[in-house]
């Protein structure tokens, strides 16, 4: 009865509008109900794409036919807005916000007007040609000191049109506070301050929450990406927007991150990709985001509990990279734009938590500097908060490789850090005691001890290797054999020398490996070279160890390439090919989850399991006997996007039929393997 009338109000709202074509396909843009029944959770849960919810309330989505009658089966109420996203968007009075050109000359304005402090990049050139812009405010701006990174961004939805102009609100403040006010200045002398007050330029122009790949960028990161419901792109990554978010972040290495959306009076913080799923680092995202929303009366709460969804920003920089970030749907509606007299308010109610991750990233924490103890260089090594590590949650941390910088910002207690790096022996600090609104600093000095005894040798098939002017190619072999007592896990990855001597690749790799102890792996493989390639000999050169800086061994051998192209080449690429050694990490993404059958099957007493991800997973890859008792877990942890193999050591088994089972996501399935002795 009820569900009727909902039918035929929204039938009746659908033929007032009057739409040109209606037919199934057809998406329009719904306010569905919250009050009193269900959750965006759900929803998300079941399909339906959200674009803003605000808990109790309402939640927006685009639905097509089909979709708004499940909505309805659900029991939800709904309400016709209008034909689509953009045209609702367009409802919004903005002719006093910012356009496009006028936020591009106001940046490059401050830049002149600031040039002491203020550095403008372009960090990308977008589908229709326009341009994602950063700007970088410190005390030295061109160079890059040892401080505390702390990165804000606008708008990668471009329909959401407050969320630019509260960045640069901020930007304005901090430039024109400086020298004047004591903790602006205080905050530009020792912090690097990077904004990004328009991420999506297309979409803005557009009016389109969608870039003009009609992606959501803010769903193509690659922290559980395409966990969403659409709209997230080919692969992670696919478009320049987050690249150059991604990009900054690998140079510079941000301690913390704060995205604006709107709307919503939310503030948000991982994991976004599960509902219910806080993540290792909780306790400080919660005391972080309600010191922020004692500020501006907003929610805090778990990104996810909004409702779930994968490949966003701050699930990529903290999931993968350590970045404590949140995101502020800030505006409470209704539109997703306030009225121009708002605007003032929405960038005031805002600014004041902007300036609160400009002073917290600088209180409780633990940080310091890792270096080698002969050297005292700088070193990339891996840092852990041992209390807080969880690797099947997030990936290992690194320090930083300009200073060798680490930081882990904390709520106040006692924790131990282990630092580790391959070669090196590996520290564990106990007792740190971390109090309010000061660092504990601990520098870590390693000790080098040595390279596990993983011996790589290359041999070229048919030598000497001459490669025509136009280009051809060459095999060679590849052994690498685990010398140590105990299984051990390392990468490969093969370089070419140029005659020139700048060094060319990887061409090969890094691809992950584990052999068991004793164990070696033999593979073929086929190198290209191009006719545009120099003239000359060329050093091709074989590494196992911990990619790239770590070498257990090298091997190499010469070939020459016989004179420069004469323009008509048969080759084009350094293309690497040959026996599933693992994938060339250049290489696109699988298409699908696949567990291949093991090779060589039957065994005796080694055989390699081979899976694919199309994106990057949780992987756990157990052996059960055939009476389904459990012989030994392969893998168990976080496994990025491509082709993987894993070794499996029969030597201490009895001869019979064994199960490899394999989970990665959502995917499952499993082989079998027989062992012949
Ligand atoms: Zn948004």
């Amino acid at each position: 009865m009820k569900l009727q009338r909902i039918l035929a109000l929204t039938t009746a709202l659908l033929l007032l509008c009057g739409f040109q074509s209606l037919n199934a396909s057809d998406a329009h843009l719904y306010r569905i109900s919250l009050q009193g029944h269900g959750t965006a959770v759900e929803l998300a849960q079941a399909g339906i794409d959200i674009l803003a919810a605000i808990p109790n309330d309402h939640a927006l989505a685009e639905l097509s036919d089909e979709q708004m009658s499940r909505v309805i089966r659900l029991g939800y109420q709904v309400e016709y807005l209008a034909a689509s996203l953009v045209a609702y968007s367009e409802l919004d009075e903005t002719d006093d916000y910012y356009s496009y050109a006028s936020l591009v000359a106001q940046l490059q304005t401050w830049a002149n007007q600031y040039a002491n402090i203020a550095v403008l990049y372009d960090l990308a050139t977008t589908v229709q040609n326009r341009h994602v812009y950063g700007m970088k405010i410190s005390d030295n701006p061109l160079s890059e000191e040892d401080e505390i990174v702390n990165f804000f961004v606008g708008c990668h939805h471009g329909n959401e049109k407050i969320s630019e102009e509260v960045p640069m609100y901020f930007l304005n403040y901090i430039l024109s506070n400086y020298g004047t006010n004591p903790d602006v200045t205080f905050w530009v002398d020792n912090r690097e301050i990077w904004v990004i007050p328009l991420v999506n330029p297309d979409g803005f122009f557009n009016n389109n929450r969608y870039n003009a790949n009609n992606v959501d960028i803010n769903r193509n990161y690659s922290f559980h990406w395409g966990q969403s419901a659409s709209n997230y792109g080919p692969y992670p990554f696919s478009e320049v927007e987050t690249q150059a978010v991604r990009n900054l972040n690998l140079a510079h290495h941000f301690t913390t991150a704060h995205s604006y959306h709107s709307y919503g009076e939310e503030i948000l913080y991982p994991f976004a990709w599960a509902a219910n799923h806080p993540s290792p680092d909780n306790p400080f995202f919660v005391e972080m985001t309600n010191a922020m929303a004692a500020y501006n009366g907003y929610t805090p709460m778990l990104s996810g509990n909004l409702y779930p969804h994968g490949g966003e920003m701050n699930d990529y920089l903290y999931g993968e990279k350590g970045v404590f970030g949140c995101t502020s749907e800030v505006w409470g509606g209704p539109g997703y734009n306030p009225p121009a007299s708002q605007i003032a308010a929405v960038c005031q109610e805002n600014l004041p938590t902007d300036l609160y991750q400009l002073q917290r990233s600088g209180g409780a924490q633990i940080t310091g500097r890792i270096t080698d103890a002969t050297t005292g260089l700088p070193l990339v090594a891996q840092f852990k908060v041992v209390q807080l590590w969880n690797p099947n949650e997030i990936y290992p941390r690194y320090s930083e490789p300009t200073f060798g910088r680490y930081r882990h910002l904390l709520v106040p207690a006692t924790y131990t850090l282990e630092v580790s790096k391959a070669g090196y022996a590996t520290q564990t600090i106990p007792n740190l005691v971390v109090v309010a609104n000061t660092p504990t600093v601990r520098d870590v000095a390693l000790v080098f001890v040595g390279y596990p005894n993983i011996d790589i040798v290359l041999t070229p098939v048919n030598p000497p290797i001459v490669i025509p002017a136009g280009g051809g190619s060459f095999s060679y072999n590849v052994n690498i054999h685990n010398g140590e007592s105990t299984s051990q896990s390392f990468a490969a990855w093969i370089m070419a020398e140029l005659p020139s001597g700048t060094m060319l690749g990887p061409l090969l790799g890094p691809v992950n490996l584990t052999l068991a102890s004793g164990a070696t792996l033999l593979r073929t493989r086929n190198q290209s070279v191009p006719g545009s390639a120099p003239s000359g000999v060329y050093t091709y050169i074989g590494y196992v160890g911990a990619y790239p800086d770590a070498k257990y061994d090298s091997s190499y051998f010469n070939f020459t390439k016989s004179a420069a192209d004469n323009g008509s080449s048969w080759v084009n690429d350094f293309a690497n090919t040959g026996e599933p050694f693992e994938v060339d990490q250049m290489a696109q993404s699988p298409a699908q989850f696949a567990l291949l059958r093991n090779f060589p099957n039957p065994f005796n007493a080694s055989t390699t399991i081979r899976f694919q991800l199309p994106e990057a997973s949780l992987v756990k890859l157990d052996v059960y006997d055939v009476s389904g008792r459990w012989v030994s877990t392969l893998v168990d942890g976080w496994r990025e996007a491509g082709s993987h193999e894993v070794a499996f050591d029969g030597s201490n088994l009895a001869s019979g039929v064994y199960i490899y089972y394999l989970t990665a996501g959502q995917f499952n399935a499993s082989g079998k393997m027989v062992l012949m002795k």
